[in-house]
């Protein structure tokens, strides 16, 4: 099972000065929307339809790309949302911009609900292909078959496997996931809790896991919480987050032009005007406790604000379902931090 309830401590990135700085970026992606055609319970981005149909602008693009070619260590990009098959003719635009600069383009990450014709997304693919695409991402998971049937997903497989082949294609445990799938009513999509009865295992995040590992945060938190085992704060102590909020690999960069770091969506210290800034307490007391003491150390330093009010949680799902707590309870109460951003992530969370 490998839920992230926690992470041994890890302290390769700490300073003595306690100035940090996000180390020279590796590997990413760009979010072009955070718009969804669905709203999977797991969703770490908290996309959905709900939100507006704002995508990131050609300028904005343009910038993010003269950007990340002055980083010296780029070596893999790729494309998410939000669901990138809502916009199409922007997606391709977007693959070819960054292959025509020279930057590393690897995948787009797709849910394949627009595929209900073979023929059309296999020209779709082809345009991605031609604009320099080289691999695609599908996602396949029992919180994805809740708003997409199965016959769209599989369709999608076939078009992608013709045009860029089958080891391009990545599918996240798809070993145990594509025959299980098959074997289902494919035109119909199944929720959680059918999905569990129809494979007989228990309503549990630990026994998911052997089909679909979960990262507990975002939306998970509340939606999944019947599913997990609960745990008071201190269980997280002695939990750093260095290794996750200064990682150079798997950044993102949203529409807005804001750097996520890590799995940490709502915390964001740098910008596409400066990706490495110089970060301090005094600065980014947030990013910088949660980097040194984790999320229990945010516990303690947010309950040390004279205005702070936490009222009812004591128990968690995981170590970013308290971090998230402490950072909802900090907007609410009025305290204004910066490296709690962007505040749109916190909308329908709170
Ligand atoms: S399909 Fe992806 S982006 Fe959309 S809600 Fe699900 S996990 Fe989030
Ligand atoms: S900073 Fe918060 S969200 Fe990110 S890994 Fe640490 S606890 Fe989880």
């Amino acid at each position: 099972m490998s839920t992230d309830r926690g992470a041994v401590k890890e302290d390769r990135n700490l300073t003595q000065s306690g100035i940090y700085e996000i180390p020279p970026l590796k590997t990413g992606g760009l979010i072009l929307t955070y718009r969804c055609s669905g709203s999977c319970k797991h969703c770490v981005y908290h996309c959905s339809q709900g939100k507006s149909n704002k995508w990131m602008s050609l300028e904005r693009l343009k910038q993010t790309l003269d950007t990340l070619a002055c980083e010296p260590l780029l070596e893999e990009l790729h494309f998410a949302g939000g669901e990138l098959g809502l916009n199409m003719k922007f997606t391709i635009e977007a693959i070819r911009a960054t292959a025509s600069r020279g930057l590393p383009v690897s995948y787009i990450q797709t849910n394949g609900f627009w595929s209900n014709d073979y023929d059309k997304s296999v020209e779709y693919f082809t345009k991605m292909k031609e604009a320099g695409l080289k691999k695609v991402w599908i996602s396949v998971s029992p919180f994805h078959l809740e708003h997409i049937p199965f016959a769209r997903t599989q369709t999608c497989i076939d078009a992608a496997t013709t045009v860029f082949s089958r080891k391009n294609l990545i599918m996240r445990n798809e070993k145990k996931l594509l025959p299980l799938f098959s074997s289902l009513e494919k035109d119909r999509t199944y929720t959680l809790d059918e999905f569990c009865d129809v494979v007989g295992i228990n309503k549990s995040i630990d026994e998911l896991a052997e089909f679909y590992p979960v990262t507990l945060y975002g939306r998970a938190c509340k939606n999944l919480k019947d599913y997990c085992k609960l745990s008071p704060a201190s269980e997280f102590e002695g939990q750093n987050c260095a290794k996750y909020l200064l990682n150079e690999n798997h950044f993102h960069l949203d529409p807005e032009g804001n750097l996520i770091t890590g799995i940490c969506p709502g915390i964001s210290v740098a910008t596409i005007e400066d990706l490495h800034p110089e970060i301090t307490k005094a600065k980014f007391p947030v990013f910088c406790t949660l980097i040194e003491d984790g999320p229990y150390g945010l516990f303690l330093w947010a309950q040390k604000q004279s205005d702070f009010r936490w009222d009812d949680r004591s128990t968690f799902v995981s170590r970013c379902d308290l971090c998230l707590q402490i950072r909802i309870a900090l907007l609410q109460s009025g305290i204004y931090l910066k490296d709690i951003h962007p505040q749109s992530y916190y909308e329908n969370l709170i």
